[in-house]
Order: structure tokens, then C-alpha cells, then sequence
């Protein structure tokens, strides 16, 4: 699997792919090193920026070495010498685009390109990548944001690396860089025809990295004509019975797998799920309930999908995994069982698990209600009112890297129970 991004600085190419490669298994490679390797090459050999011959020569022969790693990680070498973190100081910043301008010195980088695409597996980055370098790449990608919020963003990137350099002047060399790209003969920055564009400004990595997830993958559930039918019955009659009141839906993302996590107190809880869920989802059921032929004929087309409680929790997460990676959204309830008393219960693991090793988002999704009309042990639903609300996605890479698996998995739980909790007392 190839894919390629392009866009201008700061535009979050890169934390998006690294993220994106590591949450694939895919190499990456960041073809911005390797043109500011020769910047950063022709500086410590006194080449002037307009010395075009000597350029060529020099890219011709520079002796670069490229690291791609599936966790994400890159690192290029300059004879040798480690420089990943060097290319990044503003003396390379002024001058890169000059020289990435020269046509013989483009033909040379995009010769190592295609050789480090060669293997496969691999996301890439660039101006040109979707365009010249990997033209036949499988998927296309072009981030870009509003000019400010690229330069705000690299300027937070240097100031953590210590580099303090005013945001004027930020903001100056990005236009100029901008610009240089944008007009040069060969290979400028351009959308690709067939790249699908994405409008980083104000999103966070998760979200961009869900979206690319989302337009790789199975991009949405099948269409169940069944399931659609008779959600619009139900919910009819939930308005018309219980005054169903449904908040915070477009929380939802619309494409890619992803998981509903809502509190549970009722036989209820799913079918107002699957009410107030503008996706048709998906639902892990007790496997005593498709004991019944019938009912069982029934939940199956309703998107019920048999578990064995008694085969532990493992098949469980195996069948939700699988599920959310063909780009099904799933309905769990963290708390496992069904709360007797109307309150909360202490959540499982499973599902912080899940949100961590697919990267999936998690919506927030508070029922209230059905405890009133359908408790525990009651036969028959009673009169009162049922409302949900959703609320923003939480996502794995939302939480402190370094933290130990198991922890960081319970505190996924119970970041989404508070978000549930916090849903409800605001209801
Ligand atoms: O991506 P980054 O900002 O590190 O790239 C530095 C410069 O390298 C860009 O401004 C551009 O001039 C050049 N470049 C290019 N083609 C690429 C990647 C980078 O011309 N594929």
C-alpha cells in the first residue's frame, strides 16, 4: 500500500502521516528532509543558493542515508552524521526552496523517492509526491490549513525546540517558502486531480488522521435497508411515546469505524442507540438471545451480532475489532451489565483497548430515561421521557504517550464515563 501527501508547510503533513504510518504499519518517508539534507549540505560547503551547477553536483553526490521505520519514525543522515533535527534550523528554512526549484536537482530526489517506495507499505510526503514522484500512489491526500494557523503551528513546533524566532518572521519565511513552491517550473505544489483534500484548520491529528483512515478503509457500514426501515418506525414511536429528544448527533464522524460508549440501564439503551445514531451501527449481543429462532432472524437483520459471554471477553473484542476496521460504528457499554439501581457502575478496559490499537474515535453517548421507563425487571415499558446526548469524540492519541498499556486503557474508560457522566447532569 502506497500513499502520498502533499501540501505546504505546516499544513500538519507530518504528525498526520507519522501518526497515520504507526497506526498501519506503513514506513514513512518525509521528502522535505532529504531536499533541506542538500540545504543544510550546500551551507557547510559554502555552495551559494544561486550556484546552480554546483547544486546539482552537489545532489548528485551527496552521500544521504534515509532511516524509514513503521512507528512512525525518520531520521536522515548526512554522511553519517545524524541530522534530522539539524534541517530544521532557519538558515535551511531561507534557503530550501531555492535549491528544490533546480529541475536536475528535483530529478536526482525524485530518483531516491521512487527507489525508497519501491518496498511498498509506505506513506510519503511532499509537494510533488501525489503529482510527480508516486503519480500511480493508491491513495492521494492534500492537507492544507489557513495560512495563519500553518505558521502558528511551526512556531509552536520551534519554541518547543528551542528555537525563538518571532512569529513575524515565521510567518514571512513561510510565505516566501509558500510562494516559491507555489510558482516554480518544475513539479510546483498543486492538488492532483484525483487527491482528496483535507482542511486542517482547527482539527486535531486525530481527526485528520480518522478522516484518512476513514477514506482508505471501507469507507462507511453496508446500507441495511431493514435496519433503516425500521429505526425510522422506532423512532416515530419513541417521539411519539417516550418524546424522544436527541442532542449532539453530528458528533458522529462520517466516515471510518468508530464506537458509540453509552451508559446502560435498560433493554432499551440499544434501540435508542440505534435511534439516535444518524450511522447505522452495529451491536454485540448475548448469544442466549438468538436462541429463539425468530428473534433471532430478527436482531441478526437488525445488525446484532452473537457473542459468548462465557468464551471471555477476548472473542468479543476480536469480532468489535474486526467490525470497526471495515468502517462499522459499534454500540458498547462500558460498564459491561445493565446498572439495577439507575447509577453507574465502575467500567471495563475492552473499550480503551479498542479506541488505542485501532485509533477509532469513541462518542460519548448519554441515555436518560429508560431507566424510568423500562427498569431492570419490569415487563412493560412505562410513560415518561427518554432523551440522548453525544458528546465530542474521545480519541487514544488524546492521551499521554509513555503511560503503560493498562493504564492508559482504564484511563480512556474513564475519561468517556466522565464524558458520559458530565452528559447526564447536564441533561
Ligand atoms: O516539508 P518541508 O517544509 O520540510 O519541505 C521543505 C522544502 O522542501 C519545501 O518548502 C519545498 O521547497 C521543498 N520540497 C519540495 N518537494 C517535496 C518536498 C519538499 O520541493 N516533495
Amino acid at each position: 500500500m502506497i500513499i502520498a501527501v502533499d501540501g505546504p508547510a505546516g499544513s500538519g503533513k507530518s504528525t498526520v502521516c507519522r501518526e497515520v504510518a504507526k497506526r498501519l504499519g506503513l514506513r514513512y518517508a518525509d521528502t522535505g528532509a532529504m531536499y533541506r539534507t542538500l540545504a543544510l549540505a550546500s551551507i557547510r560547503e559554502k555552495i551559494s543558493p544561486s550556484d546552480t551547477n554546483q547544486l546539482i553536483e552537489l545532489a548528485r553526490r551527496i552521500p544521504l542515508e534515509i532511516h524509514t521505520l513503521t512507528s512512525g519514525r525518520f531520521e536522515i543522515f548526512l554522511a553519517g552524521e545524524k541530522v534530522t533535527e539539524t534541517i530544521r534550523e532557519p538558515a535551511v528554512n531561507q534557503i530550501v526552496s531555492l535549491i528544490a526549484r533546480i529541475p536536475e536537482v528535483r530529478t536526482e530526489m525524485v530518483k531516491r523517492q521512487r527507489a525508497l517506495a519501491k518496498s511498498g507499505y509506505l506513506i510519503m510526503e511532499g509537494r510533488d509526491i501525489s503529482t510527480v514522484v508516486l503519480p500511480d500512489a493508491e491513495f492521494k491526500f492534500y492537507l492544507d490549513a489557513d495560512p495563519s494557523v500553518r505558521a502558528e503551528r511551526r512556531w509552536k513546533e520551534d519554541q518547543a525546540k528551542g528555537t525563538v524566532s518571532p512569529l513575524s518572521r515565521v510567518q514571512e519565511d513561510q510565505a516566501k517558502r509558500d510562494e516559491m513552491d507555489r510558482t516554480r517550473d518544475v513539479s510546483p505544489l498543486r492538488v492532483a486531480s484525483n487527491a482528496i483534500c483535507i482542511d486542517t484548520t482547527g482539527k486535531r491529528v486525530g481527526e485528520v488522521v480518522h478522516i484518512i483512515l476513514g477514506k482508505m478503509n471501507v469507507k462507511r457500514e453496508k446500507f441495511n435497508a431493514f435496519y433503516a426501515v425500521t429505526r425510522r418506525f422506532l423512532w416515530l414511536l419513541a417521539k411519539a411515546g417516550f418524546g424522544l429528544e436527541i442532542q449532539g448527533a453530528e458528533n458522529i464522524p462520517q466516515h471510518g469505524g468508530f464506537i458509540i460508549a453509552a451508559n446502560h440501564r435498560s433493554f432499551l439503551d440499544p434501540v435508542v442507540a440505534a435511534i439516535a445514531s444518524p450511522r447505522q451501527l452495529t451491536f454485540l449481543a448475548r448469544h442466549t438471545l438468538f436462541r429463539n429462532v425468530l428473534f433471532g432472524i430478527l436482531i441478526r437483520g437488525l445488525n446484532a451480532r452473537p457473542i459468548k459471554r462465557a468464551s471471555a471477553d477476548r472473542n468479543a473484542l476480536r469480532l468489535a475489532a474486526g467490525l470497526i476496521m471495515a468502517g462499522n460504528g459499534i454500540l458498547l457499554f462500558p460498564e459491561g451489565t445493565r446498572s439495577a439501581d439507575g447509577g453507574f457502575l465502575t467500567p471495563k478496559g475492552g473499550l480503551g483497548y479498542l479506541a488505542v490499537k485501532l485509533g477509532c474515535p469513541v462518542v460519548p453517548m448519554c441515555i436518560k430515561g429508560t431507566f424510568e421507563t423500562f427498569p431492570r425487571h419490569a415487563k412493560w415499558p412505562r410513560q415518561g421521557k427518554i432523551s440522548v446526548r453525544l458528546g465530542r469524540a474521545v480519541h487514544g492519541d488524546d492521551f499521554g504517550k509513555g503511560i503503560d498499556d493498562g493504564d492508559l486503557y482504564l484511563l480512556i474508560v474513564k475519561e468517556v464515563m466522565r464524558n458520559i457522566e458530565i452528559l447526564f447532569s447536564s441533561a
